[in-house]
């Protein structure tokens, strides 16, 4: 039940028992800040494009650049097996365990020319595939597994680690920017704890696919640059049920200026390795908040509340595109504010707070509309870490900005909603009308907002059944009241049809990566080794903002076939 359309959710936060915090959080979107994004990325691309003749062209042009990481102190056991209760450590060393026969079955152009310098043509070379798997470790790496814990489902869960990460090495390329080259599903480490170290094609198609997704709609997220799949299979119980089954695996090779997390910390709190807590983050700080100086006496306060902005205005960009992460525990929150470590994620298709992509995730802990609260908690969480550098005023300090935090993401939420409609003022009103009705009607979140895009103002009134979200939308006996009130809005602000249609469709996008897309590809690709749709939906994905005739002919901007209700994702993976 919804109190009002905005759905007020109430959340304690329970630092220290004292601070609880109100949230708004079922919408979400900060239309400038994903425009200027889009836009950033656009202008990034077309100037990366003219340094092409740079690029490697095969292993002995590409070299790792000197780790920064190898600074840390390292885990001095260096034999590959499974150690629980690693001490004085950021890292592991480990080697990846090699594949057998790997095949590379897609590569993201963009992320292997603009970040690591590669041309395509690297892609034919048998040691590229080899690379990607783990099979080829180049001179310049130095494989090596992240030690970090973490709060699952809210709980303290002690060690966690890169139980099948492998982090390669850095590499600094043309622009200047450092990246982490990591292979996630590369086989175990000393934190693999019980399981296997690997991942399967299906998880590993949906973690490659949407990082480029998310990248193109202009959410900070890791990218992915290749993916290859092997014949050696794995186990899994996909849905949990007793239905084991063997699968098939596969190996990403996903990038990210930082791969630390909150976990990160949260362990060497635990543990009470307060020196290397310090350490730690002098060197975050050091490396990616420049804005900080290493000198301040509020470094500390600083980096907390750089990092609760980053995630706001990150969350706000996952309501604004109806995604839902689906396992936001501590040790899958980035410290850089990027999405990071996709699982069982969706992007919701009828508008519905409660939708919950993991079903596993009985209690909706994760769904899409606690997600603020939750990243809240969270930030709380990584407060709570870096206590032992904090007076007890300064922690109390760090709760009351993340108090303010609060108010910032509920008024923020409000102002890119109403930007989804074209509106430059925050306007509640139309906003806490139109979300119900999307609810009542189960209205597709994502073409309610494109079709009202795309459409005249007065053709929204009777909306045709081709326009088939809003036809839906428009059954609601609040409808015409809200198409007369959005009409008398857009009127005061004296914005034209024009400029609305063509402001909505920059940030309203016609496709996402919907579950229903993703495991058709995932089909095709597990049962006859076949990839073309997997590529299609890179290609489709990279342009979610213009219609395309390839995207119209497979269905992409329908409704939802009636076998994607059904569809259910675990954390098996
Ligand atoms: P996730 O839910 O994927 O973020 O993973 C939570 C923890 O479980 C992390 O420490 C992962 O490294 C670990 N993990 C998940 N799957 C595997 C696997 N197949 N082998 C080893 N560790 C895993
Ligand atoms: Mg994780």
């Amino acid at each position: 039940m919804y109190p009002f359309t905005v759905v007020i959710i109430s959340g304690f936060l329970t630092a220290q028992g004292q601070k609880c915090i109100s949230v708004a959080s079922c919408l979400n979107i900060d239309h400038r800040k994903n425009y200027s994004h889009f836009m950033i990325n656009l202008h990034r691309n077309r100037h990366r494009m003219a340094n092409c003749d740079t690029l490697a062209k095969d292993f002995q042009e590409w070299k790792f650049s000197p780790s920064k990481l190898l600074q840390f102190p390292f885990d001095p056991i260096k034999e590959n097996f499974v150690r629980r209760n690693v001490k004085n450590s950021i890292f592991s060393f480990v080697d990846p365990t090699p594949m057998t026969d790997p095949k590379l079955v897609s590569y993201s152009v963009d992320a292997l020319q603009n970040i690591l310098n590669m041309d395509v043509e690297i892609t034919k070379k048998k040691e590229f595939a080899e690379f990607i798997a783990g099979n080829y470790v180049l001179q310049t790496s130095n494989p090596m597994a992240h030690r970090y814990g973490g709060h699952q489902f809210g709980y303290w869960a002690m060690q966690l680690g890169d139980g099948r990460a492998i982090l390669l090495g850095e590499y600094v390329n043309s622009n200047g920017e450092r990246w982490e080259l990591q292979l996630k599903g590369a086989g175990k480490t000393p934190y693999s704890r019980d399981a296997d170290g690997r991942a399967v094609l299906r998880s590993s198609i949906r973690e490659f696919l949407v990082s480029e997704a998310m990248y193109y709609l202009g959410v900070p997220t890791s990218r992915a640059a290749a993916i290859v799949v092997s014949e050696d299979r794995v186990m899994r119980d996909m849905l949990y049920d007793g239905n084991p089954k063997m699968e098939k695996t596969a190996v990403v090779l996903r990038l990210a200026p930082s791969w630390f997390r909150f976990g990160s910390f949260e362990i060497l709190q635990k543990t009470q390795e307060n020196d290397l807590l310090r350490d730690l983050l002098d060197f975050i700080i050091k490396e990616h908040f420049p804005d900080i100086s290493i000198e301040s006496d509020d470094k500390v306060l600083e980096f907390l509340s750089s990092v609760a902005r980053l995630t706001s205005d990150l969350v706000i960009l996952w309501q604004a595109f109806g995604f839902t992460h689906g396992v936001l525990n501590t040790d899958n929150m980035s410290i850089l504010g990027i999405t990071i470590d996709y699982g069982p994620f969706g992007f919701m298709e009828s508008y519905d707070p409660m939708y919950v992509p993991n079903a596993s995730d009985h209690e909706a802990r994760y769904c899409y509309g606690r997600q603020v609260e939750i990243v809240l908690w969270n930030l709380l969480k990584l407060i709570h870490s870096l206590t032992p550098l904090l007076s007890d005023s300064e922690a109390q300090q760090a709760v009351e900005m993340l108090y303010a935090e609060g108010s910032y993401v509920v008024s923020k939420l409000m102002k890119t909603y109403s930007e989804k409609l074209g509106l430059t003022e925050s306007n509640s009103e139309l906003i806490e009308m139109l979300l119900p009705m999307m609810k009542d009607t189960d209205a597709d979140f994502t073409m309610t907002f494109r079709q009202l895009s795309e459409n005249r103002l007065s053709d929204l009134n009777k909306p045709k059944s081709c326009l088939w979200a809003l036809y839906r939308l428009s059954k609601h006996e609040n409808y015409p009241t809200f198409i007369e009130k959005y009409n008398e809005v857009l009127e005061k602000e004296g914005i034209s049809d024009d400029e609305r249609m063509q402001q909505m469709c920059k940030i309203n996008p016609c496709y996402v990566l919907r579950n229903w897309m993703v495991q058709e590809a995932i089909n095709k690709a597990d049962e006859n080794d076949d990839f073309t749709e997997v590529d299609l939906l890179l290609r489709v994905l990279m342009k979610p903002f213009t219609r395309q005739p390839e995207a119209e002919k497979h269905g992409y901007g329908n409704p939802p076939p009636n076998w994607a209700r059904s569809l259910k994702l675990s954390c098996s993976s």
